[in-house]
């Protein structure tokens, strides 16, 4: 298979991060004879200072023609000191809406190895946790009419969804359990939300098209009491907007560590934007310390939902539990007596993995 890849390392602790995750990708183009070409594109605080813009025409062009897009992180001290629309990280939400992308899959994955680092207790995690959370990303009440009283004694602020924003999402999240073990959880709050009802009816609707995925429907406050009290139960979690911002955060905190965590932003064709969730880390930046581990497994999920190169994700996936099992650490994971290793190391120890 041959695939045109948009990179774009970002600030900070972005080109050391990234450069391990194309490292990566360039092992197993060469395990599985696939050809995949880089296209290097500045985006952020590195576009800011070669062209006075967070983010160019022509790099969204560019990004747009490409089969996907890796991005390490955007931002820093530097340039905090700028007015709205011209700080770096206007280059993601630019990226993100010109790319179309309505749809955004946050994996909460905790290796067994590494539960010493959630803050649930070990017979609450087991054997580790591996929960996808798709999360719609244009619609609801983030993006509804917003309202002041002139006298500022009220405000408000719409929620409305369509049947079809509610349909394509619920498509993404049935598509995505069948990539995995087959469940749908969908989080709504149907008991009071009228966005809610229509949203429950059109996933109800859909899933007849997916009779192979398990769904079941959960209202919002149980779900987030249910991620700490019995996370092992959920596989796809499929909800709204605002649900999802903070469904995904608290998933992600349950793993323990920011540096592992990957994602996902899809819109209705296969080109993805694959990014970690933290940011640039200015404190750590050029240190060769930071983990690379979330961009890698963010490259990894490129490969299987924009080029649906399962197996070759599944190789990067298990070459990365293979070193963590085998007590490799970037420091921001390390427990004493393990074997401590910086982001170049942990990337060639990856990489050595996949044959
Ligand atoms: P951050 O995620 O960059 O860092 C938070 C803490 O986590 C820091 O102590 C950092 O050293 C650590 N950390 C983050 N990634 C790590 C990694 N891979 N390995 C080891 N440690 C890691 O968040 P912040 O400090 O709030 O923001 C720093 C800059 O990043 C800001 O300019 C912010 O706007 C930007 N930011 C960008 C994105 C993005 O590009 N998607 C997301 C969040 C923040």
């Amino acid at each position: 298979m041959r695939k045109h890849i948009a990179v774009i390392p970002g600030d900070g602790i972005g080109p050391d991060i990234v450069r391990e995750a194309v490292e990566v990708l360039e092992k197993v183009a060469s395990v599985y004879g696939h050809e995949f070409d880089f296209e290097y594109l500045l985006a952020g605080g590195a576009s800011i200072d070669e062209y006075g813009v967070p983010l160019t025409d022509d790099t969204l062009e560019r990004a747009k023609s490409a089969d996907s897009v890796l991005l390490g992180a955007v931002g820093g001290p530097k340039w905090d000191g700028l007015e709205g629309k011209m700080r770096p990280e206007k280059a993601l939400l630019s990226l993100r809406s010109g790319l179309g992308m309505f749809c955004n899959l946050r994996p909460a994955l905790m290796y067994g190895a590494l539960k010493e680092a959630s803050p649930l207790k070990a017979d609450i995690i087991g054997d580790g946790l591996d929960i996808m959370i798709v999360r719609e990303l244009t619609g609801g009440i983030y993006f509804g009419e917003k309202t002041l009283a002139a006298d500022s004694s009220w405000a408000s602020d719409l929620m409305k969804y369509s049947t079809f924003e509610i349909e394509r999402i619920a498509r993404k999240a049935f598509e995505a359990a069948r990539k995995r073990r087959g469940k749908v959880t969908s989080v709504d709050k149907a008991n009071v939300l009228e966005t809610s009802r229509l949203w429950r009816k059109t996933v109800t609707r859909v899933a007849k098209d997916y009779p192979d995925v398990e769904l079941n429907h959960m209202y919002v406050d149980n779900a987030s009491m249910q991620l700490v009290r019995n996370p092992g139960q959920f596989d796809v979690i499929v909800t709204e907007n605002m649900f999802g911002d903070i469904l995904s955060d608290e998933a992600s905190m349950i793993t323990g560590s920011i540096g592992m965590l990957s994602s996902a932003s899809l819109g209705s064709g296969k080109c993805g934007m694959y990014e970690p969730i933290h940011g640039s880390a200015p404190d750590i930046a050029g240190k060769d310390i930071a983990n690379p581990i979330a961009t890698i497994l963010s490259s990894a999920l490129m490969l299987r939902y924009s080029f649906d190169l399962d197996k070759e994700a599944r190789a990067i996936e298990d070459a990365t539990l293979g070193v963590i099992n085998d007590g490799w650490r970037t420091f921001d994971i390390a427990q004493k007596g393990e074997n401590y290793v910086g982001t170049a190391e942990m990337g060639r120890l990856i990489r050595e993995r996949i044959v």
